[in-house]
């Protein structure tokens, strides 16, 4: 059996950072990253954005790490593969080629994968859920042959898709069982600003309109909306959120209902298993409570902490404000600190007519939260030193 010190699962962002982390504390120690996708680590946020718009066949050009990088630093890279079955207690890892690995130390890092919204024919062809450079590639082609589209969904990937789409010229409609889009991040006037850019800039919105389902032999013909409606598409992009991808440890205390539990070092209550990024349900010490982010900087971040706390050289805790950035057509927001609950209250400086402000957003007389947009890097750096200082951290 093959024999490693230490086994990464899920070759994300986070994967990839636990490598780079393990490498710059452990030069010697055996590595092998395991990643069911056929590319090294890419910038997955690109896919709902340039990718779509950019003609480039080639992924290459998405890669977040050079495929040599592995070979110069004798790390065994396996893409392709699946890891099948995890063994907790006795340490081996089954790969999808069959072989077995026993572990000393892991890293669970298989990130999320798309929600699929519980009603018929949400597997026909021509509904895409969009995660991958698969999907990705999927989409584009079929972007070239269909005119128009339907987007399901109004979170932050449905808004980015439905922008680039429609910046390629197709007839987008957008779904959303809310009347504005990115309520769940947004105060209500800002969400309502950011609707009406979505309107002005010719996107058809069907708000406060659900899912019924979809409609179809085996591509998509119809999709069936809540109230009746039947609305003729031929292609649908599903982005109704994304779930931990938990297969591997369900039924096991590492596979929590909002992710994998983890300590404030990013260990599971498995000694020596580390989980990191999309899965971590972590101790958010900046913010409180506990916390499960599906953002790059977040998985990137704590894929550095874990992987030097495997080695065992390092004992660092995971402290980083949430934080994420989304665009869509000309409009760049970044989101500093915790948009999980509205705000009681918002002070705006600028305005959304210009598309550069900054809002801070308050919970009673505590500031939790700071969106700025169209900011420069520096206005962003600043204003997570603002909020860590109002945070006494
Ligand atoms: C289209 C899109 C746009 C986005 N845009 C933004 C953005 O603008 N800003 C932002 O902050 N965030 C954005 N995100 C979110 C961000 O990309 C994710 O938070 C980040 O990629 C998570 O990294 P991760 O390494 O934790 O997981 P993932 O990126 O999901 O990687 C996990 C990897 O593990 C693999 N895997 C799963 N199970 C197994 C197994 N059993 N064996 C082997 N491999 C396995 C998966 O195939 C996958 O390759 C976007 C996401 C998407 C999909």
């Amino acid at each position: 059996m093959i024999q490693r010190d230490y086994l990464i699962i899920g070759a994300g962002i986070g994967g990839a950072s636990a490598c780079e982390a393990i490498r710059k504390h452990d030069k010697r120690g055996s590595v092998t990253l395991v990643g069911a996708e056929a590319y090294t680590p890419y910038k997955r946020w690109l896919l709902s954005k340039s990718f779509l718009r950019e003609k480039t066949i080639l992924p290459k050009k998405y890669s977040e790490v050079d495929e040599r990088w592995y070979a110069a630093h004798k790390i065994d890279a396996r893409f392709n593969t699946a890891v099948t079955q995890l063994n907790i207690d006795r340490r081996v890892a089954v790969l999808g080629n069959g072989e077995s690995m026993e572990f000393n130390k892991a890293c669970l890092a298989m990130g999320s994968r798309p929600g699929r919204p519980p009603v018929a024919g949400v597997g026909l062809g021509n509904v895409i859920y969009l995660r991958t450079m698969r999907d990705g590639l999927a989409l584009r082609e079929m972007a070239e042959h269909e005119k128009t589209v339907m987007v399901v969904g109004g979170g932050l990937l449905a808004c980015e898709v439905a922008a680039s789409l429609r910046q390629m010229k197709m007839k987008v409609s957008v779904m959303h069982r809310h009347a504005t889009l990115l309520n769940r991040y947004l105060d209500p006037d800002t969400a309502a600003w950011v609707t009406g850019y979505f309107a002005k800039n010719g996107v058809t919105l069907l708000l406060g309109e659900s899912l019924n389902g979809f409609e179809g032999k085996t591509v998509l013909r119809n999709i069936q909306t809540k109230s009746g409606n039947r609305v003729p598409a031929g292609l649908a992009v599903v982005a109704c959120g994304a779930e931990p991808s938990l297969d591997l440890v369900r039924n096991t205390p590492l596979a929590g209902p909002h992710g994998s539990p983890v300590n404030d070092y990013l260990e599971t209550e498995e000694k020596g298993i580390y989980a990191i990024g999309d899965l971590a349900f972590y101790p958010d010490r900046l913010m409180g409570g506990m916390r499960r982010q599906t953002h790059w900087e977040n998985s990137r971040e704590q894929g550095l902490v874990a992987g030097a706390n495997m080695t065992g050289k390092k004992r660092i805790r995971y402290e980083q404000l949430p934080y994420f950035w989304t665009e869509m057509f000309d409009l760049r927001l970044d989101f500093v600190g915790d948009f999980t609950v509205q705000p009681t209250r918002v002070d705006l400086t600028g305005t959304h007519a210009k598309k550069k402000f900054t809002a801070r957003y308050y919970q009673g007389d505590r500031l939790r939260g700071i969106l700025v947009s169209s900011g420069t890097e520096k206005q962003i750096d600043s204003a997570k030193n603002e909020l860590r200082r109002v945070l006494g951290k």
